[in-house]
């Protein structure tokens, strides 16, 4: 049935299950062990893959996988209602084994690896046996890749990769890179020699790769088939971070709501003042807005695919940071003092908004694409004016009803009466 917006009993029951798990199990566990699924000890690791265990029996285990890539092939639509409910819980994602900068990774991994590549990095990185960063961005350039300058040359039976890489996300912690050179995607052991990680930053790695060394299946994709494996990756990525902001906004508002209901001041609760009341309401339309256009462009995706979602997947890109961005910023405010504190999640998530503008694309770069590839569907108009210049459509309508107006002498005199009575008026 064309244009419904609800969701099949079957697939909401998966919802509801994960709801529940969440509460009940993950929460408590990112309270109680930060980062669990990172932690050496190995009675936590027990307890993760327990839980992560529970997760595969509900056959939501690599949910970003199309079935075809060895996940469960929700599609998707599918995938941003599932998203909307992880992504409120910090752990929550690494529990679904859809954690982010693995889950592009494997994307890339999945759609150009040959089959032993799958077998050496996919499995694993499917099972959290090994975690994995994507080094793409370099210090003199993130926006643009053409300023990329980090290149793999051929020497016999090796690829030898010289470049510098900057903002590798938990590169440091990672077992493989996939290191984007402008002649090719490379999968570099973390500790081949020749990796350098500079000491800072310490989340978002600098990185040095100076004469490092690997074979030559370490090439993932076509060569000089960096960019078009970057587009795959950057495409779903992006829409996965939109669904789990939908999440993040729900939270914000959620805590908005709750505490204008709580407090008092000038003799009156302050959900009660209006100002209070449009930030509510405004947060409110801004998120339905948001989630519209992200499932919109989830469904397109699974009827099209990401490439023909372009468009979309740029839009949905600056939107969802601007979203986070003032929903998040209402949710602080009404909170006052308490929401500038770190005692509560919003003012974490109020600065992290800004940082949603950057990661993966600058909004500005977004925004061009959408204009460009926008105004690519029109024309210019011909002379001064434009097509709907009202003279001009006047002028069209009258030749187009002329056969009408002829046929029928009654409406030609009505017409004719108008005409007369909107002289007079002018
Ligand atoms: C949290 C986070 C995680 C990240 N993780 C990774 C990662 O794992 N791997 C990786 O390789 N990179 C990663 N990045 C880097 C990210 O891809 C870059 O930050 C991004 O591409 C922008 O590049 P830049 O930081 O060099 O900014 P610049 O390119 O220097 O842009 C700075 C500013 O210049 C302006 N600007 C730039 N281009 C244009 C334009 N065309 N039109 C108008 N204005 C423009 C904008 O105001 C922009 O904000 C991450 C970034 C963040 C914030």
């Amino acid at each position: 049935m064309a244009w419904d917006f609800s969701t099949e009993p079957e697939f909401q029951r998966k919802l509801d299950w994960v709801k529940q798990f969440c509460e009940e199990k993950v929460e408590p566990l990112d309270h109680v062990f930060p980062h669990a699924v990172r932690l050496p000890d190995p009675a936590v690791k027990a307890y993760v893959r327990e839980l992560q265990q529970e997760v595969k029996d509900q056959g939501l285990w690599a949910i970003f996988l199309d079935e075809e890539l060895g996940g469960p092939g929700f599609g998707q639509l599918k995938l941003g209602l599932l998203n909307e409910v992880i992504g409120r819980y910090a752990g929550a994602p690494h529990m679904f084994g859809a954690s982010a900068p693995d889950t592009g990774n494997m994307e890339m991994l999945a759609a150009y690896g040959t089959e032993e590549q799958k077998e050496r990095w996919l499995k694993p990185l499917l099972n959290q046996d090994i975690f994995s960063a994507y080094s793409m961005t370099e210090p003199q350039g993130g926006s643009d890749p053409n300023l990329f300058r980090t290149t793999a040359v051929r020497y016999g039976d090796e690829w030898v990769i010289n470049g510098e890489k900057w903002f590798t996300s938990a590169g440091r912690v990672a077992d493989i890179l996939f290191v984007m050179c402008t002649n090719g995607m490379f999968v570099v052991p973390r500790d081949t020699p020749g990796v350098e990680i500079m000491p800072e930053p310490r989340n978002h790695n600098h990185i040095i790769y100076r004469d490092v060394r690997v074979p030559l299946d370490h090439l993932l994709g076509p060569e000089d088939g960096a960019k078009t494996l970057a587009q795959r990756r950057l495409g779903g990525g992006r829409i996965h971070h939109a669904m789990r902001t939908i999440a993040q906004c729900n939270l914000a508002f959620d805590m908005m709501c709750e505490r204008a209901l709580s407090r008092e001041s000038h003799g009156r609760l302050i959900s009660d003042h209006q100002m209070v009341q449009e930030k509510i309401a405004e947060s409110y339309a801004m998120i339905k807005m948001l989630r519209l256009f992200v499932l919109e462009t989830a469904w397109k995706i699974d009827n099209t695919s990401t490439q023909e979602a372009r468009t979309e997947i740029a839009a949905v890109k600056f939107t969802m940071s601007k979203t986070l961005r003032e929903v998040s910023f209402n949710a602080l405010h009404i909170l006052g003092s308490l929401g500038t504190t770190d005692l509560t999640p919003i003012q974490a998530m109020y600065a992290a908004a800004p940082t949603m503008g950057i990661a993966d694309g600058v909004d500005e770069v977004h925004k061009a694409t959408v204009a460009r590839r926008v105004l690519g569907n029109y024309t210019r108009h011909e002379g001064n004016f434009p097509t709907e210049f009202l003279p001009y459509k006047r002028e069209e309508a009258r030749k187009k009803m002329q056969p009408l107006l002829d046929a029928r002498p009654e409406l030609a005199a009505a017409a004719e009466a108008y005409q007369k009575y909107l002289g007079r008026r002018r």
